[in-house]
């Protein structure tokens, strides 16, 4: 499961920064998560609520920002939320070039 190998390059990150601010706990872990980064959701949280026990993460939870598809266009430069991958300006017919929506960072550790 792709979303397992995700939830441990999560983890990783988490306790470095808990390392870093010299804490032990790690209470929460904000995520931004792009409808196109090809993360599911459901499978990612599974995943890290197993890989969190015995770990300083044991108790914390996932906030998940999604982030919808949007993309310019490279015709007349406006700017449009994508639906069902169509990525075909619907005002002129130009291409749509990608801008957000492929995020998978961890945006915040929240330790204590
Ligand atoms: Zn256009």
């Amino acid at each position: 499961m792709h979303e397992m190998s995700v939830a441990e390059g999560i983890m990783r990150i988490a306790v470095d920064a808990m390392n870093k601010n010299d804490c032990s706990t790690i209470k929460t872990i904000g995520l931004r998560l792009g409808e196109m980064s090809g993360v599911e959701i459901e499978a990612l949280t599974f995943a890290f609520d197993v890989i969190k026990r015995d770990t300083p993460a044991r108790d914390a939870r996932l906030k998940i920002d999604r982030i919808p598809i949007t993309a310019q266009c490279n015709r007349c430069s406006k700017t449009f939320r994508v639906e069902r991958y169509n990525f075909l300006c619907p005002e002129c017919d130009g291409v749509l070039i990608l801008q957000t929506g492929r995020e998978l960072q961890v945006e915040f550790v929240d330790v204590e």
